[in-house]
């Protein structure tokens, strides 16, 4: 039997009736939320505001608060209460207790509800991708701290090969690969790809025949740089970005590549000025404000995600009408130099170009907002070193001051010390020394 080309009907839905089916979504999970989450009603209250002002889009936007992970962290240490009173208790429906990675703080936990915003939106990813029932895929485990997720698939007839991240599971996925043929996989990351890149290196393993069968990996933790995008083309590999959207779902790149799809039957994202939270117009620079529609157990309400993007809402060439964002970065990471904004996003495009720093591992000294010239300490492989420290910083520094055009320090360091800093998925890419 054929199968159709969307896997929900719900990604081709009209403007019309995504707009229709948020006003009721929106009217419904605020009252919801109010009712059921200690944080949101704490904050309301505070606020002087009541579900029963809430009957559209426009009041929705115009009244209720925004609260962030800040707030969340707040409510659980003053009140002992380990889901900073984000838990709308539905007896019987928790079905596992999550965490967020801790990116910027603390990781905090999330309880999973049966039915999963992220679950979701990464099946509906997958199916485009190419995924149907009776399929394999592969499952590399390190950033969704769920429990789940394997129940969704195999109701779905997918069948998943599950690896840990890292060395010495390389040779078993490529091994798995060719055995069980995959359709897709996920979550494919940076340093998975430089551990493939070397294992292919190493064992002459032909890239080629092991993603044969792939017609496409989701890729995410950091953003996807130029010269790995091109390493994984000649590999026959098509990835799909995907980020958080505000730990409210998953949001994932289409075979357009042209922004973060945002499935607006589960979430209503906005923008919001960063450092004054006024709601922005679609297309400008702004902080994403996002907010569960079917999350009953987790009711993220106006949810300041701290992810600086620029949001998209025509149709896409994918045939959804569902909004597009391009992420820039996340807010706190961002600098100011002689009025231009600088985000790590951009120098890991300018480090990854060399041989001796193709890691792309570096860090931006974030002292202030605003700042006078931009500071990076940036890993070099030793054993890829030609040149001597001297020539290799001078060509480091005089390439990234040109594209950049500010004041520049550089500072280099083994990469060995700079993957001491992080998990092995993400080293800090800003810090205050
Ligand atoms: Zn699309």
């Amino acid at each position: 039997m054929a199968h159709p080309e969307f896997f929900d009907p719900v990604e081709t839905a009209s403007r019309e009736d995504l707009d229709r089916l948020q006003e009721g979504a929106i009217v419904a999970i605020a009252a919801h939320a109010y009712a059921r989450a200690p944080l949101i009603r704490e904050t309301w209250d505070a606020a002087g505001v009541r579900p029963s002002d809430i009957r559209s889009v426009g009041d929705f936007v115009a009244k209720v608060p925004i609260i962030d992970k800040d707030d969340v962290r707040s409510y659980r240490d003053r009140h002992d209460d380990p889901s900073g009173g984000m838990s709308a208790s539905v007896p019987g429906e928790t079905v596992s207790i999550g965490t967020t990675s801790g990116t910027t703080g603390d990781p905090t936990p999330v309880p999973n509800w049966y039915r999963s915003g992220s679950e979701e939106a990464y099946f509906r990813d997958h199916w485009h991708i190419g995924l149907r029932p009776g399929d394999y895929f592969s499952w590399m485990m390190f950033t969704f701290r769920g429990g789940h997720r394997r129940r969704y698939y195999s109701e779905h007839g997918v069948s998943e090969i599950c690896f840990s991240i890292g060395p010495s599971e390389i040779p078993r996925f490529a091994e798995a690969s060719k055995r069980w043929r995959p359709t897709s996989g996920a979550i494919f990351s940076n340093p998975m790809l430089l551990m493939l890149e070397a294992y292919f290196e190493k064992s002459g393993d032909d890239p080629v025949d092991v993603f044969k069968s792939y017609k496409g990996a989701i890729f995410g933790g950091e953003p996807l740089g130029n010269r790995l995008a091109t390493l994984t083309r000649s590999w026959g590999l098509e990835l799909f970005e995907t980020t958080s959207l505000g730990d409210v779902a998953g949001a994932t790149m289409c075979r357009m590549h042209d922004g973060f799809h945002a499935y607006e039957d589960l979430a209503f994202i906005e923008t919001v000025d960063p450092v004054t939270r006024e709601p922005l117009a679609d297309g400008e620079v702004g902080e994403l404000v996002v907010t569960t529609l079917n999350d009953r157990l987790t009711p993220l309400v106006r949810y300041g995600s701290g992810d600086l993007v620029q949001i998209k809402r025509g149709p896409c060439g994918c045939g959804r009408n569902h909004a597009r964002y391009d992420l820039l970065g996340r807010a706190t990471d961002q600098i100011i130099i002689e009025g231009r904004s600088i985000l790590p996003r951009e120098i890991m495009g300018l480090v990854e170009q060399h041989s001796e720093t193709r890691a792309g591992l570096f860090q931006i000294i974030r002292t202030d907002r605003e700042m006078d010239a931009l500071k990076l300490r940036i890993g070099y492989d030793r054993a890829r070193l030609e040149v001597s420290h001297e020539v290799l910083r001078d060509r480091l520094h005089g390439m990234i001051a040109e594209a950049v055009g500010v004041r520049l320090h550089v500072e280099l360091v083994d990469e060995q010390d700079l993957l001491k800093l992080g998990p092995p998925h993400k080293i800090p890419r800003v810090t205050r020394q």
